[in-house]
């Protein structure tokens, strides 16, 4: 597998590190709200492990940040370990045109496409 050039993994580390700033003031907003009974949900966000009641307790709170700042962190984490760019599901790397729009991308389009279905499958 052929690595990211380093000047690429700090523009995308850059533009990552902004984001994740953005959301966690946005974040930290809704989490003023129900303190305590959301924090272990939190945890689980994106595990697959919430149940429908919490899924639609952290959609109310602002679902589509903390997701997004778990997926955001994930790259982050992925940029400094590596393997950061390759789709999670089969290792092939994600075209430039996804990672520039989506930094955070953790699938190729067509992984995406499949996950998102698995996803609505599992939510029933
Ligand atoms: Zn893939």
């Amino acid at each position: 597998m052929k690595k990211m050039a380093k000047d690429r993994l700090s523009y995308f580390r850059k533009r990552l590190l902004d984001k994740q700033r953005q959301l966690m003031e946005e974040v930290g907003r809704s989490a003023l709200y129900g303190k305590g009974q959301e924090d272990d949900s939190i945890k689980d966000l994106g595990d697959q492990a919430a149940t429908a009641y919490t899924r639609e307790f952290l959609f109310e709170l602002g679902n589509g940040d903390r997701r997004l700042l778990k997926e955001v962190t994930t790259a982050l984490r992925k940029i400094e370990e590596g393997g950061y760019g390759e789709c999670e599901r089969c290792g092939e790397p994600i075209a430039k045109k996804r990672l520039e729009a989506l930094p955070f991308a953790r699938y190729c389009i067509d992984c995406q496409r499949l996950v998102e279905e698995e996803e609505r499958s599992a939510a029933g």
